[in-house]
């Protein structure tokens, strides 16, 4: 498995890659002794990919804010075994979505959510892990669309050490932030309220919604609201150069609709983004592959 995506990521021409332990729509996980994690290493080393760009991503349906406490002790639980897989894979991050308040309302579900942080991170006190809180779209109930929230919750974490941010550009732009207009002043105020050194990973998306929809639909590059160049003009940021930016774009389907077949776009979007150059007719190539 875990050789499966190194193998998967060289395809693309990838240096950083984002992986889930298991289905992210739910817990089930195999042990650690069956993800291949030694051939992995191993490919990666001759590849020259460094463990410290290879992100780990929590399943999206654990909620740290759930209202019934059993749920919630099922998800500390939870992502304290996520942690030590993430470390025995030697990752050094797993992006979380913070959690949902369903109806109990934001406050209390940050005291939930930071109530369920410390106790993971104390379990995991011996583990070279960092927590990446994901910014988040705003969709529903989701904890974490401001950066005011982000920080409530880091400010209430004992060892803040262990948290960062994945900051994704198509949640923000659907959050209301002017991801494509003025990214500097997006990140001047991050830095303001959080500081721009927590952001860990960023999640490079095009978003199919205009600014502050509050849908969270990834659109593939250039496709979408956010366009090439503001994404463009984000990966190559110098303040974020050493950042692993990852691609959580939707797959294409094919030219042929007859095909119940569909491709994965990021070799071609990596190569755009490593020539700073959109080529309009991307999209028709995967199709037509
Ligand atoms: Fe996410
Ligand atoms: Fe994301
Ligand atoms: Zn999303």
């Amino acid at each position: 498995m875990f050789l499966g995506s190194v193998e998967e990521a060289l395809s693309y021409g990838a240096n950083a890659f984002m992986i889930y332990t298991g289905a992210p729509q739910n817990t089930v996980r195999k042990s650690t002794s069956k993800l291949n994690i030694e051939a992995g290493r191993k490919r990666m080393e001759e590849a020259g990919l460094s463990l410290d760009h290879v992100i780990v991503h929590a399943p999206y349906i654990m909620n740290l804010a759930n209202g019934d406490p059993r749920k919630r002790a099922f998800a500390v639980e939870f992502l304290t075994k996520e942690i030590e897989r993430t470390a025995a894979i030697g990752a050094k991050q797993i992006v979380l979505h913070p959690g949902a308040h369903v109806k109990q309302g934001v406050d209390i579900a940050i005291d939930y959510i930071v109530e369920g942080l410390n106790k993971v991170i104390a379990n995991t006190a011996d583990k070279d892990v960092k927590i990446a809180l994901e910014t988040m779209a705003g969709k529903g109930t989701e904890v974490g669309r401001t950066f005011e929230e982000l920080q409530r919750i880091i400010a209430g974490v004992t060892d803040d050490s262990r948290i960062s941010v994945c900051f994704d550009t198509c949640h923000t732009h659907d959050a209301g932030y002017a991801t494509k207009d003025d990214f500097d002043a997006v990140i001047a105020e991050f830095d303001r309220i959080i500081g721009k050194d927590r952001i860990s990973v960023f999640h490079v998306n095009d978003s199919k919604n205009p600014r502050g929809a509050s849908k969270d639909r990834h659109e593939n590059i250039g496709l979408g609201y956010l366009g090439f160049d503001a994404l463009n003009y984000i990966v190559h940021h110098p303040d974020f150069i050493d950042v692993p930016k990852i691609l959580e774009t939707p797959y294409v389907t094919d030219s042929d609709a007859s095909k119940d077949k569909v491709h994965p776009p990021y070799k071609y979007e990596i190569a755009m983004f490593r020539a700073g150059v959109y080529d309009p007719n991307y999209i028709e190539a995967i199709r037509s592959n």
